[in-house]
């Protein structure tokens, strides 16, 4: 069942027609086959999805391993094919289009992959990777190797490095490579999806510094996917909070952390720590019960109630809507304190 989305917090800065707009998406993955040869029920891994975002803006997409975000983000970008709903960039509904329409837009939409090294092919120099999208849009290739080694410079790296394999390069810089490989056609809007989680604690502060700083000279957008919260933080504009496949807060950034109103929220924020050790002891932490439930099986009601320690009886059985709350979108019966 689709829900209608109040506009206030889905929506970013009202000043200009957004760069991307997401409409209830969807994603129902086949149920697993039984001992009988019988397909169980569709998995909704995402389950109807809307948010919009600002060119210039980053939305910071959060929750744990499994709530749908690293899947939303794979839709955005057309690694995988919505189930339902809708996909506007710059205007232009892309959730149907074939890969040979969407071909020319990827050059405006590209992704940051998780895993620098697997995500960049071991048999490429540097050169390779960075000018392929170039390659493809019919550069030649003089043109694309001098673009290749510009990017290579913006994102910190050497240009002298050009010829060098991925292998020769430490896990950030191989993180490098991928920035400036999805820079290369000049994008307006980057899904990052885990880009600095499988980065050490101190490499992960230089990209997510080289990403910030990308952001300000190019004008870009990002969909920025974690499960960090505090790097989510330092990066965003507005904050997604995903529970099993949908959002169940949304809104700025600074509200949202101030000031969480969704019992999940609260607990996920419970558990950064805090740069001040005495503000640390005396915080107090909400450990949720048990895991998240499989999204093959979502509990009914609030897909958070197993788990809540606000749930009621309502919670159970109705399904909350996101509904403006303090400055922001919540789904929750009783939200804040
Ligand atoms: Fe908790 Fe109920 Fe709110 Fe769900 S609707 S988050 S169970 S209080």
């Amino acid at each position: 069942m689709t829900e209608t989305i109040p506009a206030s917090a889905t929506a970013g800065p009202a000043t200009a027609p957004p760069l991307l707009s997401v409409r209830d998406l969807t994603m129902a993955f086949p149920g697993k086959r039984s001992a009988t040869g019988r397909r169980g029920a569709p998995v909704r891994a995402v389950d109807g999805v809307s948010f919009e975002l600002a060119a210039g803006e980053t939305l910071g997409l959060v929750g744990e391993s499994g709530c749908g975000k690293s899947t939303t983000g794979r839709m955005l970008v057309r690694l995988l094919e919505p189930t339902s709903g809708s996909i506007t960039f710059e205007g232009r509904e892309i959730s149907r289009l074939s890969q040979g329409a969407m071909r020319p837009l990827r050059r405006h939409l590209q992704m940051v992959f998780q895993d620098p090294h697997s995500s960049l092919n071991p048999r490429q120099t540097v050169a390779r990777i960075i000018s392929d999208p170039l390659l493809v849009q019919g550069w030649s290739a003089s043109d694309a190797r001098r673009r290749a080694a510009e990017l290579m410079e913006l994102t910190g790296l050497i240009p002298e490095h050009i010829d060098r394999y991925p292998h020769e390069f430490s896990g950030g810089q191989a993180q490098r490579i991928g920035i400036a490989r999805s820079l290369s056609t000049s994008p307006r809007l980057i899904i990052a999806d885990e880009p600095v989680s499988a980065l050490d604690v101190s490499v992960q502060a230089q990209i997510v510094n080289l990403m910030e700083r990308l952001r300000r000279e190019l004008g870009l957008a990002y969909v920025f996917i974690a499960h960090d919260l505090s790097v989510v933080k330092r990066v965003s504009d507005r904050v997604a909070v995903m529970y099993l496949g949908r959002i169940v807060e949304i809104g700025d950034k600074r509200r949202l952390y101030a000031d969480p109103q969704h019992p999940y929220t609260r607990a996920l924020l419970s558990a950064v720590p805090l740069p001040d050790p005495a503000a640390e002891r005396r915080r107090e932490r909400i450990v949720l019960l048990g895991d998240p439930p499989s999204p093959a099986a979502p509990p009914p009601g609030c897909s958070f109630h197993p788990r809540c320690p606000k749930a009621q009886e309502i919670c159970r059985t109705e399904r909350p809507t996101l509904q403006p709350v303090a400055g922001r979108d919540v789904a929750c019966h009783f939200p804040g304190n």
